[in-house]
């Protein structure tokens, strides 16, 4: 049943593998999400061949981490990555092994791996090979670490994350013991880098089960993550449960539910201890510092604040006001953004009708003079959208000189 649904890229990749005289398997989450019938993000696989022997086999290959034993092979455009059967040496310092080695047994290379149901390998003819039960904690939706939990979590810390992650993402629940692993060393995740805890953050916000995010904070996890964000949401939990079902599946949506109640300076300090790219960073300070108050229903007020923030923020502001502030006129701004948008009313210097070069043409001298001179032009387009002629916006220069 399983054979059916590989893709014909899978199976050449694995049969070409068989062929040339080494093991071949598809591993981990593609395994784990064709067991739960959902479509794999992409396919993953394992083989006892080296690196430099799976390249010998396909015609486009590249490296991708070959210290690791990584190449990836290109059929039909796409990317599968393959990666030789490893053995992780001591890890250090909670998040990377000091060394990796080859092996020529699936089953140490499974037991490298954080969860039970992403040890699971399987091949065609030759089935799966579940050497720590994965489909059975598959079957009853839990989450296990392989081996000794406390172990797995303190080699490599960013484990716990993707646990409350891959709850949140498959419904699961956590093992008992993996759990009780998980909350005695959530201090470990302040060795991971701040990039790969925003990463997973990132997939967390979007998850589905939304029920299961809180073991983020009852884990202990947050408090060391950042306390104030963790006593944030403890004290808000189940509005925020429901704030973020009822938000499209958008990361700076997302993450201004998360940081609502934050100042937009408590929010600029976290974007920035996270590491979030700039662009990112304004949007969701913008959001942050505006979803405090209605937006105006108001021809002029709305022009003037779409010019200062931009029509994207406004709209996602008419979104996030619909689900935190279900009370504020959102409905009257979003259509008095729309009929703005239709009549093609100027709200930026951009789109107005006279520049800077043209006022000093009219004798404005440069600097900061003539900066205040189109501001005030703007404003009085703002007012009244009409006004946005050239020749009636030079002779209110002329006058305003
Ligand atoms: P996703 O749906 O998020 O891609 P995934 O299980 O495919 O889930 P990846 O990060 O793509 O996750 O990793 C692929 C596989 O590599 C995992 O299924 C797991 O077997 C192994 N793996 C990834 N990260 C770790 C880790 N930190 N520790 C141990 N094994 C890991
Ligand atoms: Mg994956």
């Amino acid at each position: 049943m399983f054979s059916n649904t590989l893709p014909e890229d899978v199976l050449y990749i694995l049969n070409t593998l068989t062929q040339g005289g080494h093991e071949a398997y598809i591993v981990g989450g593609c395994v784990r999400d064709t067991i739960l019938h959902t479509n794999p993000k992409d396919w993953d696989i394992t083989t006892s061949a080296e690196p430099e022997e799976t390249k010998k086999l396909f015609l486009h290959t590249f490296d991708t981490g070959i210290q690791h034993g990584t190449i990836t092979v290109v059929l039909n455009h796409t990317n599968y990555e393959i990666t030789t059967y490893r053995v992780e040496g001591e890890y250090e310092d909670c998040r990377r092994p000091s060394s990796v080695a080859f092996t020529k047994n699936l089953k140490d290379d499974l037991l490298r791996r954080d969860f039970t149901m992403n040890a699971i390998a399987y091949h065609p003819s030759e089935g799966y090979q579940d050497p720590f039960y994965g489909r059975e904690d598959i079957k009853g939706k839990t989450i296990r670490g392989v081996g000794e939990p406390a172990l797995r979590f303190q080699e490599d810390a960013l484990r716990m994350l993707r646990c409350v992650r891959f709850a949140a993402q498959l419904g699961f629940s956590v093992e008992t013991e993996t759990y009780k692993a998980l909350c005695e060393n959530t201090k470990l995740i302040q060795k991971i880098s701040v990039e790969r805890i925003h990463d997973e953050m990132n997939k967390l916000w979007l998850c589905e089960h939304y029920d299961k995010m809180s073991l983020l904070w009852q884990s202990g996890l947050l408090t060391q993550i950042d306390p104030l964000l963790a006593t944030r949401l403890m004290e808000r939990e189940s509005t925020f449960v429901s704030h973020l079902q009822q938000a499209p599946k958008d990361s700076i949506l997302r993450w201004t539910i998360v940081l609502q109640d934050y100042t937009s300076q408590e929010a600029k300090t976290f974007l920035k201890k996270l590491k979030f790219d700039n662009d990112s960073l304004k949007q969701i300070c913008i959001l942050v510092e505006n979803i405090k108050n209605d937006l105006p229903s108001e021809g002029y007020a709305l022009r003037a604040l779409a010019g200062k923030l931009g029509t994207h923020s406004i709209w996602q502001l008419t979104t996030l006001q619909s689900i935190l502030r279900p009370d504020s006129p959102h409905q009257q701004s979003s259509q008095c953004l729309e009929k703005i948008l239709a009549d093609g009313d100027c709200l930026t210097l951009k789109q107005l009708a006279v520049n800077g070069q043209m006022l000093m043409e009219l004798g404005a001298p440069k600097g900061k003079e003539l900066g205040n001179l189109l501001v005030t032009l703007l404003d009085m387009v703002h007012q009244n959208p009409e006004m946005n002629q050239k020749q009636l916006l030079l002779e209110k220069a002329k006058t305003l000189l």
